[in-house]
């Protein structure tokens, strides 16, 4: 058995199909028709970035214009002197077969990108090195096993799939998968949920241990793979598997109905998203508003900004389709472990507590005035709110705010619409703000809790540190604490407090959440069935018992034993 992280649930039972990284063995050949091997080297290029366009295509139809930009990136790789010139350059003085001069300077590049000392800079080497590799494989005559065009249903594995891959899958072919690397937060992992296919990511060296056509269990729930089953096993996950897909039909039934208490107090369940993409998903899933659109994904996988117009379209979509319901717009949170290509910074000690989210659009208030330029203008096509991330004091959102103002005013010179009325948020999400929520609730129109960074914050354990998630307990009483102190803020001064951390999606303290008063839950758009199953079976009067009796105890162990009583596991 083999752990690894639950990228997206689901239970998949199948044989492998072992996606190898090309494995190229070239020899030094030399040659004599050097415009030959030019006009070979030439050939393969095109054939490349045809290949490239047509899967840019499907990425279109499939995933929409986010994504579907990341293959420009490669195909102006494909144009680039470093690969094009180069090699031709080395074929003319070497005179050696257009496969080997296209190794060399791969080879070369790679090891220029390694030897900087920056992720992002390691990351381009290997894309140009991947883009290479399909030329090469053009040259070599190679046949790519291709994911699109799969006879049988198969589960993928990996050590990484590349974003090319992952949209090749075709959902009916590729019933799970699973890869080496790769985090929750991981480009492969967000694919995985926005495509619904059970997934775990993070096995480590999982590639080295399977063969194509072995037998192999991908658990998305809990995150593990188990190779070579034994019938038992086997037998076991199909009954796993009929339950899960019989609970997701089962859940399916709730789409319609209101979330609301068997003592009748209605909740609002929302959801989160990244790209406008989703809003189907939201739809299918029931979520009655998106309570976080996490923007900085338009930022992503590439070198430019996203320019006002780009910004309005995808916040004008998501604006309009999610209508009657509202939108809460999180400004740019990026930094900490969304590092993006445009900030090339040197690498931050403590990337969590440095430039990050807010601190960085206070100190490039151009792009922050961007992007609440396309919101704002956004903001009549639709229900909109702002949020912003990561404030850590009063000043901060004095400061965004008066940022804003001068946006407002901006736009009223130019008579440009735009909702005067709009509400604007603050996610609570470092302690230092819970602790003075009193006072940046009478600047707020409403608050949201952030329990990812929080938690994080609060008991100092890293959120994407494997070695320390025995320690990231939502239930630690100073988490509590501070939530019942964030929701009587909204409480007394009657502004309403949401929570669109992972908590909000945890089925094991629904109850307590409910109790402790709160009655907005943010999460992704697949787990608002099963919290609104949870919220039409209990009673609000239960619910305030069972916080008050978690909130009177100090220790873990009591808390799980009287949990367990109930029924609830975590
Ligand atoms: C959070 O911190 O809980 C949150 C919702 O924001 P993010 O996960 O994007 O940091
Ligand atoms: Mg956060």
């Amino acid at each position: 058995m083999y752990r690894g992280i639950a990228a997206s649930p689901g239970i998949a039972i199948g044989r492998v199909f072992l996606l190898e990284e090309d494995d190229f063995v070239i020899q030094k050949k030399k040659i004599t028709d050097e415009k030959l091997e030019i006009s070979r080297f030439r050939n393969a290029l095109n054939k490349a970035k045809q290949e490239m366009i047509q899967t840019k295509k499907r990425a279109l139809q499939r995933l929409g214009k986010k994504h579907a930009r990341l293959f420009d990136a490669y195909i102006l790789i494909l144009d680039d002197t470093m690969l094009r010139q180069d090699t031709i350059e080395l074929i003319v003085k070497e005179k050696v077969s257009a496969e080997y001069a296209l190794h060399q300077v791969m080879e070369k590049v790679l090891l220029f990108f390694k030897e900087i000392d920056d992720e992002y800079f390691k990351e381009r080497g290997q894309d140009i090195y991947d883009v290479g590799r399909k030329v090469l494989r053009h040259l070599l005559g190679h046949e790519k096993k291709v994911l699109s065009q799969l006879e049988s249903q198969v589960i993928v594995i990996s050590h990484n799939l590349t974003p090319s891959d992952t949209i090749a899958m075709r959902e009916e072919k590729v019933i799970g998968f699973a890869t080496d690397i790769g985090g929750e937060t991981s480009h492969v992992a967000i694919m995985a949920h926005s495509l619904e296919i059970p997934a775990v990511v993070g096995l480590k060296d999982i590639t080295k241990s399977v063969k194509n056509d072995d037998m192999i269990i991908i658990d998305g729930n809990q995150g593990i793979v188990i190779l070579n089953p034994d019938p038992i096993t086997i037998k076991n996950y199909y009954g796993e598997q009929q339950i899960f897909l019989a609970e997701e039909k089962d859940l399916e039934k709730l789409k319609d109905l209101p979330a609301v208490t068997l003592d009748g107090h209605e909740i609002n369940l929302v959801a989160n998203i990244e790209v406008p993409e989703e809003i189907k998903s939201v739809l299918f899933h029931g979520a009655s508003g998106v309570g976080l659109y996490r923007t900085e994904y338009l930022y992503m996988n590439r070198k430019d900004f996203p320019t006002e117009e780009e910004q309005y379209e995808s916040y004008k979509a998501v604006a309009k389709n999610m209508l009657p319901y509202s939108v809460t717009i999180r400004t740019l949170d990026l930094g900490g472990d969304k590092v993006t290509q445009q900030f090339k910074f040197a690498p931050e000690r403590n990337p969590f507590l440095g430039l990050r989210a807010i601190r960085l659009c206070l100190k490039y208030p151009d792009i922050f005035k961007t992007q609440l330029r396309a919101i704002l203008r956004a903001s009549t096509e639709g229900k909109l709110k702002i949020m912003y991330p990561m404030i850590s004091g009063i000043e901060e959102l004095r400061q965004a705010n008066m940022v804003l103002e001068e946006v407002k005013e901006d736009l009223r010179k130019k008579r440009i619409d735009f909702d005067n009325e709009i509400e604007v948020g603050v996610m609570i999400e470092v302690p230092s703000a819970a602790l003075i929520v009193d006072i940046l609730v009478q600047e707020s129109d409403f608050l949201s809790i952030g329990t990812n960074d929080l938690i994080q914050y609060s008991l100092a354990v890293d959120r994407v540190n494997e070695n320390v998630t025995n320690l990231y307990n939502p239930l630690h009483l100073s988490i509590l604490r501070l939530l019942k102190r964030i929701i009587q803020a909204g409480e007394k001064t009657g502004k309403w407090v949401a929570m669109c951390g992972e908590m909000a999606a945890d089925p094991s303290v629904t109850m307590i959440l409910l109790g402790l008063g709160l009655r907005e839950f943010s999460m992704s758009a697949i787990s608002v069935p099963k919290i609104k199953r949870i919220i039409r079976s209990i009673k609000m009067e239960e619910s305030k018992q069972l916080a008050d009796e978690i909130m009177s105890l100090s220790d873990n162990y009591q808390i799980r034993e009287v949990l367990r009583k109930r029924g609830i596991e975590i």
